[in-house]
């Protein structure tokens, strides 16, 4: 690390103003008795008719125990997108600042570049889908705030080397940011247990994929105090709603039932990476550390319509850089499963 300081990175604007007070931050129940008079809701009990806690504090507990950090070291928020975008309007200056991106990768990362009017600069990754550190550095100006890392990598499914990423991490003044949406199914440990190392790390997950509940949105961010304090400041409010809350809490506190499914998505995807194995038109399977396997294919456009045709949806990752001809497909069921690789072997 050169000169990293948070406070040469955040927007004027973002340091300038004041964070919105909520009835719910002002006055925060001790658990005693009190009358709610304070927030104009409707007073009939029905189990929602209450704002939700703005800081999530009891899932931000459970979460503090199971990833050694501190409760103020996370931000939740409505999906990953939204911590995500959360990090472009803290830290980017629109029209003005610049992010570097790798891909092939995640496609929101180049969606909030554009909404946020923020530059995108892309270094594609190496032939074996890792950083070219020089490169990336080399792309770096003064006006460089962010590095956005996928590990493991979507759509390629590789994890990023962490020698890589460390050389990053110690070359580059602005935040690398480590998406970490696959790690529950990886055999590398978190990059969170780093954060007191890096002041300029930023790792994010989601409740999406390993813990099975993409339906209530809930992405966490872990970085340093300083960090998650901006976050904070600029999060709408009421970002994480109380049926979400409830359900992501009952949910990380049984982790037995997500390792089991994740043991069980594990087998199924080596099932089907054999069986994808035995398939004539499919030339190439990429090693994975994620819930997906990429393979190239002859046609990948043909053979993505004949799946639809015959009623099994894919991802068609042809026009990626680095992965003409690839599709993706995610590990599903033993049930689905078998129905992709039936059809994958009966389709002419
Ligand atoms: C699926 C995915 C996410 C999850 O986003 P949510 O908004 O939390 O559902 C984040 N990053 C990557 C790379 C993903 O593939």
């Amino acid at each position: 690390m050169k000169t990293f300081k948070i406070q040469n990175i955040i927007r004027g604007n973002v340091k300038a103003m004041k964070a919105y007070s909520s009835a719910r931050d002002e006055y925060v129940s001790d658990g005693s008795k009190m009358v709610f008079l304070d927030a104009n809701e409707n007073p009939f009990e029905n189990g929602v008719n209450r704002y939700p806690d703005p800081l999530q504090r009891n899932l931000k507990a459970v979460l503090a125990e199971q990833k050694k950090v501190s409760e103020d070291q996370i931000l939740l928020g409505n999906g990953s997108d939204e911590v995500l975008d959360l990090l472009f309007r803290a830290f980017c200056e629109p029209r003005q600042d610049n992010v570097i991106t790798l891909p092939p990768t995640y496609g929101m990362y180049t969606v909030l570049s554009n909404l946020n009017e923020v530059e995108e600069r892309k270094v594609q990754l190496n032939q074996d889908f890792q950083p070219d550190v020089e490169a990336v550095l080399n792309a770096v100006d003064s006006n460089s705030k962010m590095i956005f890392i996928c590990s493991p990598n979507n759509p390629t499914g590789n994890l990023m080397a962490s020698k890589k990423i460390r050389q990053l991490l110690d070359g580059f003044d602005g935040l690398v940011v480590i998406d970490e949406a696959y790690i529950d199914f990886s055999n590398e440990k978190s990059w969170i247990s780093e954060l007191s190392k890096y002041p300029n790390l930023v790792v994010t997950q989601t409740l999406s994929k390993a813990y099975g509940l993409a339906g209530i949105r809930l992405g966490l961010c872990y970085a340093s105090k300083e960090i998650i304090t901006i976050l904070n400041k600029i999060k709408p409010p009421y970002n994480v709603n109380e049926l979400t809350q409830k359900r992501a809490l009952e949910r990380v506190s049984n982790l037995d039932a997500v390792t089991s499914e994740v043991n069980s998505i594990l087998e199924q995807r080596e099932v089907l990476i054999e069986a994808l194995g035995e398939v004539s038109f499919i030339n190439e399977i990429f090693p994975t550390e994620a819930n997906f396997v990429l393979a190239r294919v002859d046609n990948a456009t043909e053979r993505y319509n004949q799946l639809i045709a015959n009623g099994v949806v894919i991802r068609n990752r042809t026009t990626q850089p680095l992965c003409e001809n690839t599709l993706r497909f995610t590990v599903g069921t033993p049930e689905e499963n078998k129905k992709l690789i039936d059809t994958l072997k009966s389709i002419p």
